[in-house]
């Protein structure tokens, strides 16, 4: 078995009905079939209506960006992992850094959706990274690591590792145009594979899709994703436009 290699859009809170369902169609217009996983991570209301316009296309996938940890009940406005899936849905983006900030989603919270989207038969894109502080101060291993362990190692069994992706967002690179050096990104993604392996083992480890994520742009995709550790990314900003999110994903070749 080989490791998926994968580029994730999350538009975060942008895109009218209109605009989102012409961008779905521009990308997928505009890309040519390869082996690289694409997954539409849009806001609610085009999660339909995308997995539409992607049924039965090769490798085109639709995601959601968050999820209630509960099956159902009375939680005004929210959504729960069988309604996702009922719509399409087969990725969910969980342990964003903005949830984590400004929802305050704890790793306890984190690893109740990740159960959740398992049970539902979906996958998490499981985000987590350092802010700068911790970078500065050389702590970004260890707090990679609790994050780690407190919402994923200590949550989930070695069966359910296959159907986790990482994504390693260091926060500081975020929308702020700053990106990880591609040597940063690999070192990261090295540590990070290792402790995977620790955990579940080494084939479990080499399996596992490691995305990045912050600022990834046609100009650095290419360098990025030719680290041996990384595996794609995932992508902010770059997904809104279809020519620079279409560009990212031919960045393997
Ligand atoms: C993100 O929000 O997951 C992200 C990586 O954003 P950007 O690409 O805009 O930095």
């Amino acid at each position: 078995m080989k490791r998926i290699r994968m580029v994730a859009g999350n538009w975060k809170m942008n895109m009218t009905y209109e605009m989102g369902r012409d961008l779905v169609m521009q990308v997928r217009d505009g890309l040519a079939p390869s082996e690289v996983k694409v997954v539409f991570c849009p806001p609610y209301i085009h999660l339909k209506p995308t997995s539409i316009s992607l049924h039965d296309v090769l490798n085109l996938h639709v995601g959601a960006q968050n999820c209630h940890e509960s099956e159902k009940g009375a939680f005004t406005g929210e959504i729960s992992a069988s309604m996702l899936k009922s719509v399409g849905c087969e990725y969910v983006i969980l342990g964003h850094s903005e949830r984590r900030e400004i929802y305050k989603e704890s790793h306890k919270l984190i690893g109740e959706k990740v159960k959740a989207v398992l049970a539902n038969g979906m996958k998490p894109i499981f985000c987590f990274g350092e802010k700068l502080d911790s970078r500065e101060a050389k702590k970004q291993n260890d707090v990679v690591k609790k994050q780690l362990k407190e919402s994923l190692f200590d949550v989930i069994e070695k069966e359910d590792i296959a159907n986790v992706v990482l994504a390693y967002e260091p926060v500081w690179a975020i929308g702020t145009g700053k990106t990880a050096s591609p040597k940063q990104a690999q070192e990261m993604h090295e540590f990070i594979r290792s402790l995977v392996a620790k955990k579940y083992g080494k084939e479990a480890a080499n399996l596992t899709t490691i995305l990045y994520g912050g600022s990834v742009k046609p100009a650095n995709a290419k360098e990025l994703f030719g680290q041996p550790d990384v595996d794609g990314g995932l992508i902010g900003g770059a997904s809104l436009k279809a020519n620079d999110f279409v560009e990212i994903t031919k960045a393997f070749f």
